[in-house]
């Protein structure tokens, strides 16, 4: 069995920032599932990179490439109140990216100090102080043993399983299908529909493609996403057959216990931790903050945990902060106040909409 200083377990966001920015004094494993290869695991996502992760990856001296990002970049969400029927636009400054190319390049730039395993964790142990770390390679299984485990494995992590298998956070089934883009002019969207869902839906325009896609009650979501279809047809919404349907859970913060970030020697970064925000299911650049944080507290070689957990400090309470906001896009009646007001939102000429 190989042994390692560190497991990550999870390459998104979160796990590639820590497995670029862990000294090389560490010998560190990483263990994702996906690959470039077709049909390989794509993390559903809207693909928008939003300026606080913006803002992340130029603190890690990170420039995006032009192979990562899709036609075109789009400067207004089109927010729609199926509620009210109220129709507003808003000035977002997101950048509009493949999230699978987009991981892929983080991942890219890991060094060698990091050895990369395509394959998916099945099992994860404790024995005497160390991990034990199960994994299915192309059809084969293998053991990693550790001394530290990060859990990087997003909002279904199998890690903050192990380590705390009574953990609750608030959560949604996530439903996004793709289409051929037949709208006039490509465009973002921003639905709330209390009917529905008391979260929120989306759609974005990517290279051509069409992506429609919310978050919706567990029990319920795939009615939820098909009644919801079937009102935005009524708004001008074109969707066809779909190319692709994808779902996954996502979590949505509402108290201090939603956040955890393990015990002992395992340390959970990214939406594995609870790191999302609340109000808008934008969780980049928390994924990109936090991993980049643990990595820093490693390489301090102090106490990791509590260098970890202050520096992850603000970020935990910015999000959680972001409730506040939530009952003004997400209660009816609060929401058409401030959309009848006007306030922030742009004028975009019936014509060029
Ligand atoms: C439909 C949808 C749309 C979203 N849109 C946006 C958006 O537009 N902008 C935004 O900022 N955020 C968005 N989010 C949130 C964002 O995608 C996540 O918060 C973010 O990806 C979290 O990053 P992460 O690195 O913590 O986890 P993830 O990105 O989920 O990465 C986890 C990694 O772990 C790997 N993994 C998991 N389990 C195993 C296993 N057992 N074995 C091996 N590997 C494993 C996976 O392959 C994956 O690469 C969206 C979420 C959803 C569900």
């Amino acid at each position: 069995m190989r042994t390692f200083d560190i497991v990550v377990i999870g390459a998104g966001p979160a796990g590639a920032v820590f497995a670029k920015s862990i000294s090389k004094e560490f010998s560190v494993a990483c263990i994702d599932k996906k690959s470039d290869d077709e049909g390989s695991f794509k993390k559903p996502c809207g693909g928008l990179l939003a300026p606080d992760g913006q803002k992340a990856l130029s603190e890690l001296g990170l420039n995006l490439p032009k192979s990562v990002l899709v036609d075109p970049q789009i400067f207004s969400v089109r927010t729609i109140d199926l509620d009210s029927g109220m129709t507003r636009h808003y000035q977002r400054m997101y950048i509009n990216c493949d999230r699978h190319r987009f991981d892929r390049w983080l991942m890219s730039g890991i060094e060698e100090n990091v050895t990369l395993f395509c394959g998916t964790v099945t099992k994860i142990e404790k024995q005497d102080k160390r991990y034990i770390i199960t994994f299915i390679e192309n059809k084969k299984e293998q053991k990693l043993s550790a001394k530290f485990i990060v859990g990087a494995d997003g909002a279904k992590s199998g890690v903050r399983k192990f380590l705390n298998p009574d953990y609750r956070c608030r959560q949604y089934l996530s439903i996004q299908q793709w289409f051929e883009d037949k709208h006039p002019k490509p465009f973002y969207s921003c639905i709330f529909d209390s009917e529905n869902t008391d979260c929120y839906s989306w759609a974005v325009s990517k290279d051509g493609l069409f992506i429609f896609g919310g978050a919706y009650p567990l029990k319920s979501g795939k009615e939820a996403f098909l009644r919801q279809k079937k009102k935005l047809c009524k708004k001008g919404f074109v969707f066809g057959e779909p190319i692709k349907t994808e779902a996954c859970l996502v979590l949505r913060p509402q108290k201090s216990s939603d956040f955890y970030f393990g015990k002992e020697n395992a340390f959970l970064i990214g939406e594995a931790a609870g790191l999302i925000s609340p109000s808008s299911l934008e969780g980049i650049s928390s994924a990109i903050i936090s991993g980049k944080a643990l990595a820093e507290a490693f390489n301090t070689k102090k106490n990791i945990r509590r260098e970890y957990e202050n520096s992850i400090r603000p970020l935990k309470r910015k999000l959680l902060f972001k409730n506040f906001k939530c009952p003004f896009l997400y209660q009816p009646f609060l929401r058409n106040l401030v959309m009848k007001s006007g306030i922030s939102s742009i004028k975009v000429s019936e014509k060029n909409q």
